[in-house]
């Protein structure tokens, strides 16, 4: 194996910008091990001659997985569906654009759950993804290929979307660090929507510089998405070695019932290592957020029933139907659509139907402010937020997907987040049994400098040892 896979993203680029090593080996040498998966991580991996970074490039020419939802120009770009089979978008995600423009070229497009709905990457419309560290469990969705192939080393660095858990739940069971902003930190302009008031991308790396350095080139305002924003600092790389002064807030109702017995052994150690580097820890209660799932399940849903009537056979992929208008619709829909896909577009249609709206889309409106309010009151007594990722480690494939149910609870502890807007990131805290364990950090919403800052000083004290994935 090249010592080159040894290396971080960060440490790849600085190699590059030393002249040991010449962007263009370094796409190679992932190109093949991307082409030589056996994870089913990608759905497409570039052929493309190794671009011509200039060798002061911020990301140093080390290559990039782009989650197959967002467009990338000229490129299959499906979200995992097969009603988008073909579709190769005429423009670039905002994203994508400004980490390309920074001299991290796309290397390939990762595998997910169908638009972006699930928590095991079981709902591709394509194949799923195995976790590498046990590749009889899944890696975790919907960016469960991003955090495959970073994990195993088959790409430096990757990125996805998180609307529930996305980026966070796969980084949590592939045990690397993955990060979701507030929400319109970073443009969406370009992503395939899903539930658009949630959605947000993000980076899945080996390390929180890593994330840092993808973030501070993907952030900020972009007039095509009017709810993008102009982040209010500048990025920083983290340096913290320390945690003095910092107040973590635990919540009782994210870390006692339902979370495993090796995922809270890991808790609890991150605990005291927090307190040994100087931060003071004190239980914080988020008493509305044990009703995230029921209300994300309605909110979710509704958004993606509206954003996923687009798929009609008229203008995308491909196209069924004898003829008639109607049979064009109900044919091509009920071939492309996967079935999770199916009951969302369902649930969400019930919910926003007239008589239905205000029993179900209105409550659970009033549900998500009431768990944005509970995050406001925790952060005016403590700086941040700590909870497992995942309550359990990666399961069994197949073990979840004859109950919806079971698979809508692993994302027990990552959903609040989204809801509320704010903030979080994913590091690996320790193994359970031979399995990765997240630990969760969040913060006030643009407080990414502090979460990053605070999880590179506990991946510090953690030091976490992710070769048992690489393959
Ligand atoms: N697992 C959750 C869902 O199925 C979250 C997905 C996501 O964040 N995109 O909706």
């Amino acid at each position: 194996m090249s010592e080159l896979l040894e290396l971080t993203a960060a440490q790849a680029a600085e190699r590059v910008r030393a002249g040991e090593v010449s962007a263009g080996e370094l796409f190679e040498l992932y190109r093949e091990r991307a082409r030589g998966d056996e994870l089913g991580a990608f759905l497409w991996v570039s052929d493309d001659d190794p671009p011509d970074t200039p060798p002061d490039a911020p990301l140093g020419g080390v290559p990039l997985a782009v989650k197959d939802l967002f467009c990338v120009k000229g490129v299959p770009s499906a979200a995992a569906s097969r009603i988008l089979e073909g579709y190769r978008p005429p423009y670039t995600a905002t994203a994508v654009e400004r980490l390309n423009a920074a001299g991290a070229p796309t290397l390939g497009k990762t595998n997910m759950d169908e638009f972006a709905m699930g928590s095991s990457n079981e709902n591709s419309g394509f194949r799923p993804v195995l976790n590498p560290w046990d590749r009889e469990r899944v890696p975790g969705g919907s960016s469960g290929g991003s955090a495959a192939a970073v994990a195993a080393g088959l790409a430096p660095w990757a990125i996805g979307t998180d609307t529930g858990g996305s980026i966070r739940q796969p980084a949590s069971l592939c045990g690397i660090v993955g990060m979701k902003p507030t929400y319109g930190a970073v443009s969406r302009y370009g992503m395939i929507a899903f539930a658009s008031s949630l959605d947000q991308c993000g980076p899945l790396t080996r390390d929180v510089t890593d994330a840092a350095l993808l973030f501070r080139h993907m952030v900020g305002r972009d007039r095509c998405d009017s709810t993008s924003l102009e982040f209010p600092e500048e990025v920083r790389l983290p340096k913290a070695e320390r945690l003095d002064g910092l107040r973590f807030g635990v919540p009782p109702e994210l870390s006692g019932e339902g979370v495993e017995a090796g995922v809270r052994e890991v808790l609890d150690r991150t605990v005291k290592l927090v307190e040994e580097l100087g931060g003071v820890v004190e239980e914080v209660g988020l008493p509305h957020s044990p009703h995230g799932i029921a209300a994300y399940y309605v909110l979710a849903p509704a958004e993606a029933s509206a954003n996923l009537a687009r798929y009609d056979g008229v203008r995308y992929g491909p196209r069924k139907g004898n003829g008639d208008l109607l049979s064009l619709y109900e044919e091509t829909r009920a071939a492309g659509f996967g079935a999770e896909v199916k009951r969302r577009i369902m649930l969400g249609t019930y919910a926003l139907s007239s008589g239905y709206y205000e029993a179900y889309y209105g409550r659970a409106q009033r549900v998500r402010t009431k768990i944005a309010d509970d995050f406001r009151a925790a952060f005016e007594r403590v700086d941040l937020i700590l909870t497992p990722t995942s309550p359990t480690v990666a399961f069994k494939l197949g073990e979840r997907t004859a109950d919806p149910l079971a698979m809508y609870l692993s994302d027990y502890c990552t959903v609040p987040m989204p809801l509320a807007g704010v903030p979080a990131i994913s590091i690996p805290g320790g193994l359970s049994d031979g399995l990765p364990v997240g630990i969760q950090l969040a913060g006030p919403a643009f407080s990414e400098n502090r979460i990053l800052d605070a999880a590179y000083a506990l991946e510090q004290a953690i030091g976490f040892d992710g070769s048992g994935a690489r393959v």
